[in-house]
């Protein structure tokens, strides 16, 4: 049975934004976020950006626009962390962002991960020395 997915049964969310197999596991998963703003963001950032500048007019007028972006990066860093948290499959460990940037990095994650479910906390000196 080579091509059996890890978990047959796995939790469906309601509000999911999107469905895929794991790569390594081949287990059904689901991610209720997108790493995209959507139109709801925007107008919270929108929102947000108008009240933070209405505070601060009287200290600096009209310059106070600029908090828009400051507003917008955060909100674009907010949604990337919450995405790549539920990226990381809960069964195998296997984390599709991390093995993107970096493949030995992924593949230690894994490692570490299937170490755990063991019992066994890897030792640090052990991960750094591996890594060199
Ligand atoms: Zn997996």
């Amino acid at each position: 049975m080579k091509n059996k997915p890890l978990v047959d049964r796995v939790y469906k969310y309601k509000n999911k934004d999107r469905n895929f197999f794991c790569p390594l596991c081949r287990t059904e998963r689901n991610v209720t976020t997108s790493p995209r703003l959507t139109k709801k963001n925007i107008v919270q950032i929108t929102l947000t950006s108008i009240m933070i500048a209405a505070a601060l007019y009287p200290l600096v007028g009209v310059n106070g626009g600029v908090v828009f972006f400051a507003v917008w990066g955060f909100f674009e860093l907010a949604i990337r962390s919450d995405y790549k948290k539920q990226i990381a499959c809960p069964h195998c460990g296997f984390d599709a962002t991390s093995y993107k940037r970096d493949v030995r990095v992924a593949r230690q994650q894994v490692a570490d991960f299937w170490a755990q479910k063991q019992g066994v906390t890897p030792s640090v000196s052990e991960a750094s020395a591996k890594r060199t």
